[in-house]
Order: structure tokens, then sequence, then C-alpha cells
């Protein structure tokens, strides 16, 4: 008998596994492990979402007819360890090898590297068949200097999968239809309800108190999450009917009675594999040749480009920049993040919104997280790391092969730039621009020094002025460094005492 070890973020059911012959030989094997639950602090609806997940496509598997073994959290028999618990089946069944596909993380790369001297039978290993390149084909082009920048990466991949393509030209005559993303969202369209799953996670909520999990939240209905592929599928749907025609125009866009807006929220259902990026690019591609009276080829590129750009982009530079993002920290940052972030309390509406939606369901969109959330962290002089566990531990789609990429480098510039050419940081005036935040705000976006400043003004002035030496050079900055040197010397005094005060006392 063959032992088949299927991961948490490895449920997908169309693997090639599953189409093999003679499944009788073959015992596939999921685990609910504390050392999953524990190496960082979840929120709870991410591990809520998971286990459902997982427990989903181990009685999918079941239905199929396949062997399958699964230990829950509480299992007596579950050793709470990979290699413990694959020991426990070699002691109890006639296990011949071991399969796995590869994991998307180093840590358990490289745990499962060690397999080959504990256990002394065959092991294998095998792609996931999720991503559009193999885990080898991705560390070879990322030793390509060209491919570190994201444009050329993704008009490669469209070549090489002929996505939006019309022979070997793109589609419309341009790669990139993002200059039409600049939208603030004002009803203009109406978004028709959110989909709501109502996945009762009650059981599982009991089996994380038995266990005693440290976690955050509590929710014992999963509502906004897909946990298995036919919400997926479900959620896709309604993506595509409803929210794709405008994904583009909105997509920085924010509003504090609109969560989600016109993003996808695929990101768990893609990142746990019930869904493969292949095919919602091919689907996303043929529904826009049958509907093209109805979406538009910029709203659709936008799209394909988180997908086909963005996401396999981030793979490549986690698995060939690994170092330089885990211990990075160019500025050298310090500071302990904002308590606003484990609360949602803060008189700055745009974090508090942010925070709070990201604390009451475990997701933001993109430009929440890079904008709101993110730079403010950056601007308050937060050390990386910390920032990077609460990433990694409040939202459900957070694997570190995503979040890490995402959030130390996009988010903190903390590798020096590899993968963001410029420190995503703004003033009011950006926040002001893209959302309904600052109208509803008790804190003045006009002004930079006085009692009632946004916070956002002094501090990104004072960041500018203390980074000077890292930064004035920068050629994307160049126009930040002239409107800094235009300020008054007295001005920029105050800014700066403004700005200091703020980061001591976090009086916002
Ligand atoms: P949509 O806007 O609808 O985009 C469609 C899909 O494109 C997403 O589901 C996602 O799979 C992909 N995508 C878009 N942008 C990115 C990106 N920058 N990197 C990788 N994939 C992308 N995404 C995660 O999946 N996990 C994370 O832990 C994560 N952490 C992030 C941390 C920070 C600081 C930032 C700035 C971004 C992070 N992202 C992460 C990327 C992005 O914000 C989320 O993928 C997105 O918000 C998920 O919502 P959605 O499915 O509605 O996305
Ligand atoms: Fe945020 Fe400042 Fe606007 Fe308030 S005024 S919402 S703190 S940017």
């Amino acid at each position: 008998m063959i032992l088949r070890l299927i991961l948490g973020d490895q449920l997908n059911i169309n693997h090639s596994w599953f189409d093999e012959k003679n499944q009788e030989n073959y015992l596939y094997v999921l685990m609910e492990l504390r050392s999953e639950t524990d190496y960082v602090k979840h929120h709870t609806k991410k591990i809520t979402a998971f286990f459902a997940a997982m427990r989903n496509f181990s009685e999918q598997l079941s239905k199929k007819g396949l062997n399958v073994h699964y230990f829950k959290i509480n299992d007596p028999q579950n050793q709470q360890s990979f290699k413990g618990n694959i020991q426990y089946l070699i002691n109890r069944f006639p296990i011949a090898a071991i399969h796995y596909q590869y994991p998307d993380e180093y840590r358990l790369y490289h745990e499962f590297k060690t397999f080959k001297a504990t256990f002394t039978i065959e092991i294998k290993t095998y792609e996931s068949e999720h991503f559009y390149c193999t885990l080898n084909e991705i560390v070879l082009l990322g030793k390509e200097k060209k491919y570190e920048l994201l444009e050329n990466f993704y008009r490669f991949l469209r070549k090489k999968n002929n996505v939006l393509m019309a022979q070997d030209k793109p589609l419309g005559g341009k790669w990139n239809f993002d200059s039409n993303n600049r939208n603030q969202w004002k009803n203009q369209v109406v978004i028709p309800e959110m989909l709501d799953f109502k996945n009762d996670v009650s059981t599982i909520i009991n089996d994380l108190k038995t266990a005693k999990i440290q976690s955050f939240g509590e929710e014992s209905i999963v509502s906004n999450l897909p946990i298995n592929r036919t919400q997926a599928l479900a959620q896709f749907t309604y993506f595509l009917t409803y929210l794709l025609p405008h994904f583009g125009t909105y997509q920085d866009a924010m509003h504090s009675q609109e969560r989600i807006l016109f993003h996808s929220n695929l990101s768990f259902a893609l990142n746990v594999k019930m869904l493969n990026p292949k095919e919602i690019v091919a689907l996303t591609e043929s529904h826009f040749y049958e509907n093209q009276d109805q979406v538009a080829l910029a709203q659709v590129e936008g799209f394909i480009r988180q997908i086909i750009g963005w996401r396999e982009y981030i793979r490549m530079m986690y698995w060939n920049k690994f170092q330089e993002l885990k211990r990075g920290n160019y500025f050298e940052h310090k500071n302990t993040l904002p308590e606003v972030y484990w609360t949602g309390k803060s008189k700055m509406n745009c974090v508090a919104t942010c925070a709070k939606n990201s604390l009451d369901t475990a997701y933001a969109h993109h430009i929440q997280r890079l904008m709101i959330l993110g730079n403010f962290a950056l601007l308050m002089e937060t050390n990386p790391s910390e920032v990077d566990d609460w990433y990694l531990g409040v939202y459900a789609d957070a694997v570190e092969w995503v979040q890490l990429p995402n959030t130390r480098g996009m988010s903190q510039f903390a590798e020096g730039g590899i993968i963001a050419t410029k420190p995503y940081i703004s003033s009011s005036n950006y926040i002001d621009k893209m959302s309904n935040y600052c109208s509803q705000c008790s804190f003045d976006k006009k002004t930079k020094y006085e009692e009632n400043s946004c916070p956002f003004n002094s501090l990104y002035w004072n960041f500018l002025e203390k980074n000077r030496t890292k930064l004035a050079q920068n050629q994307r900055m160049k126009m930040m460094y002239a409107l800094l040197n235009k300020i008054d010397k007295t001005e920029l005094e105050r800014i700066i005492i403004k700005a200091e005060n703020l980061i001591e006392n976090r009086n916002f």
C-alpha cells in the first residue's frame, strides 16, 4: 500500500492522482495538526475554514470509493506531526512507499526532505499541478533578471499560455489597461448582495476549544468563505456575472459600507486549490468572448493579470528571494504593531474600518491590505516580523508563499525594493481620492501638524525625510522628494514633531 499525503492547501480534486487505476493500492492521508495551527496565532475563521475544507475534501474522496485516513485534531492517535502520524500508519498498515506533492512553502519543503532519512521506504514527489509553472520552472525563471519585473513575467506567461492573445499580439493591442482602474466607487453601480454560504463550523470550534488552540476571533458560522468546490464555483459564477464587468474600474476603490466591492473573493478557494488558476483564467476568457456586449476587455485583462501575473509572480519571488524577504528590514524598523490591528478601534476611520473588516471576516481586499493597513504599519515604523505575523494570522488566504512577498516585500519594502520599485506609502490625499473614509473621520484630512490633523499626513512626510538617503535617488520617488523639498523648514520641523509624537504615544 502507498501512503499519499495531502496537505490542507492541496485540496485539488482534479489532481492526476485521483485518475489513476488501481486506487485500492493507495491510502490518502489528511492531518489536522498542532504544528500547523500553532506556528503563528491565527484567526479562528482561518483555522475553521481550512479544517472544514479539508473535512469536506476527505468526504469527497471517500465518496469516490478511495481509501482515506483523516486525523482530526483531537483524535487520540493523532501524533500532531507529519512524521509522527506517518510512522503511526506505517506501524499499522503495510505501507511500502510515501508519495507527496511539493508543499508551497519552505517550512514544509525542508521538513519533507528529511522523510528520506527518517523512513526506510520509497519516497516519491509530485507536482501539485496547480500553478502555471512547475516548481523547477519557477526557480529557473526566477534566475533571469528580466522576470523580476512583473510586467515582463506577466507577458511571458500570457504568450506562453496563449491567454488574451491575437496571434502573437496582446488582444486589444495593449498588454495592460491599468490606467482605467483608478475610480472611486460612489454607488454608481449597484452591487448585488454577496453570497452567504452560512457554513456552520460549530463542531470545529468545539474541537479547537477542546484542543486548547490559541486563536483570535470566534464565529460558529463562516458566511463569506467557500469551503468546498461547489461553493467556490458558485462564488466564481457570481463574480463573473455581477462583478467582473466593473472589476478593473473599481479595483483600487475602498468604501466603508462595501467590504469586497468588485473583487472576486476567490483567494481562499484558490490557495487551498479547490479552484485551479488555469480553469479560472480559461473560464473568464471564454466568458468574455461570449459576452463582449456586457464585459469589456479592460476589466477582463485586469482580473486575469491578478491571477496569471501577480499570483504566479509572487510565487516566483517567494521561491527565489526567500532569504532576502524573510530577513529583510531595510528601514530597521523596531516598533510594535499598533493596537488597532488587534482591536479594530481607532479614531482613524480608514485604519479602524480595514482592521475591523479583517478581524470580522478574515478578508480584506488588496488596496485595504496595501494602502491602508500596510501603509500605516510602515509609516509607524513597525518591525516587519510583527507585520508578517499579523497578516499570516488574520487572513484566511494567508499561506507563507503568497503572504511573505506581499507583506514584507510589496507593502513594507523590507527587502529594499526587489518586488516593489518604491515603497507603497501615501498621505490622506490618496486615501481620500479612492474612498469615502475621510468624509466620516474625526481627523482633518487637510492639515499636517495641528492637534486634529490626519496622522497619515505628518507620518508620510516624516518617513520621506527620515529615509532620504535610502530613497531620494529612486527615480520613482523624485516627485515626492521634489514636493518634500518645497516644504518650509519650520513647517517640516512641526510635521516631524507631530509624527514622532504619534509614533511614540499612539494617540489616534
Ligand atoms: P481579487 O482582487 O479578486 O484578485 C483575484 C485573485 O488574484 C486573488 O484571489 C488572488 O489569488 C490573486 N491576486 C491578486 N493580487 C495578488 C497578489 N498581490 N499576490 C498574489 N495573488 C494575488 N493574497 C493571498 O492570497 N494571500 C495572502 O496572504 C495575501 N497577503 C497579502 C498581504 C498584503 C500586504 C497585500 C498587499 C496583499 C496580499 N495578498 C494576499 C494579495 C491580495 O491582496 C489578495 O490575494 C486579495 O486581496 C484576495 O482577494 P480577492 O480574492 O477578492 O482578490
Ligand atoms: Fe484616514 Fe486620515 Fe482620512 Fe481619517 S482623515 S480616514 S485618518 S486618511
